[in-house]
């Protein structure tokens, strides 16, 4: 039996996955904070376009929050009107890529009002949101990934259970800062041998040929940076964002990371500098 779904965000990212769970014939109710953007959602296929948080989830099974950080999934959840209407019984699947520290006291503190949340975060960007083919890593129990499955398999072919409550929020952040790393080890290099007279284009071609690609190489740098366009759907800030959690991860638990600080502080920098940038901007800025 389809779900009715709450579905809150409806950005670069959340508009195609909830586009594929209408497409996949669940009910739904989408809220995003300008409201213009749920309203073309429905207009182009059978869902409620939803006037607040309360409203979307007034009858929903399952709700979806695909916001920019904790902070909006928090301040959406634990709002009054959102609280109230928040049903024992219901379950968040938080996609987001959030905080695992912060998700985790979420949970305990909706576990309190018979509401599960759990954590389900993404990678593949854009084009893979559109397709359905992003990789899931989620946070929860066994029980609870099997509930969830008819909804995350609409939206993605590979669904990791990394472990408890917060965990996929971990792996997201550390996959991230994997990810920024290696963006800024292959921008640093074209730029040098751009420098030297390296052919930026044969470049690419060759650390794809050999063992310097990486999804950088292979993803972004001819699609994103070479090509002029810059518009790979991922916001810098929003990267920004996904290496701090990593570092401040790193942190809590007492592991030194000193590249993931250096490494942070680049895109910290980078964020500051600009405004509204694609993380493909980084080819420009470094
Ligand atoms: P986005 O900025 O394009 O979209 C966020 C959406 O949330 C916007 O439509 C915005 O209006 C809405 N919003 C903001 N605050 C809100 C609130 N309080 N209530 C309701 N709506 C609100 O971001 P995105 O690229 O779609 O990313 C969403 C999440 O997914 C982020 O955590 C990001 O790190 C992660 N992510 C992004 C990508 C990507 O390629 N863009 C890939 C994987 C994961």
């Amino acid at each position: 039996m389809n779900t009715t779904v709450a579905f809150i965000g409806l950005g670069a990212m959340g508009f195609p996955m909830a586009a594929r769970l209408a497409a996949a014939g669940h009910a739904l109710r989408v809220f995003d904070i300008v409201p213009a953007t749920a309203a073309r959602f429905a207009a182009e296929r059978p869902a409620c376009a939803c006037t607040s948080p309360a409203h979307a989830l007034d009858g929903a099974d399952i709700a979806i929050t695909m916001l920019p950080s904790s902070s909006e999934v928090e301040s959406t959840l634990l709002s009054g009107e959102a609280s109230a209407a928040l049903r024992s019984g219901t379950t968040i699947i938080d996609m987001s890529s959030s905080e695992p520290m912060r998700t985790r006291a979420l949970a305990q503190a909706l576990a309190a009002r018979g509401v599960t949340l759990v954590d389900a975060p993404v990678s593949g960007g854009v084009n893979k949101a559109r397709d359905g083919s992003l990789a899931i890593m989620f946070g929860g129990t066994e029980e609870q990934l099997a509930r969830c499955t008819p909804l995350l398999s609409a939206m993605g072919t590979k669904i990791f259970r990394t472990g408890e409550v917060g965990s996929g929020h971990a792996m997201k952040a550390l996959n991230n800062f994997v990810s920024a790393a290696g963006l800024v080890a292959a921008v640093e290099a074209l730029h040098v041998g751009e420098k030297f007279g390296l052919d930026p284009h044969v470049m690419t071609s060759i650390l794809n040929a050999s063992t310097g690609r990486n999804n950088t190489t292979e993803n972004k740098v001819e699609q994103f940076m070479l090509s002029g366009k810059f518009d790979s759907g991922f916001g810098l800030a929003l990267m920004e964002k996904d290496v701090g959690i990593a570092v401040k991860l790193a942190e809590a638990l007492g592991v030194a990371v000193p590249q993931g600080k250096s490494c942070h502080e680049l895109w910290a920098q980078a964020t500051r500098s600009t405004k509204g940038a694609d993380h493909t901007e980084m080819y420009r800025l470094l």
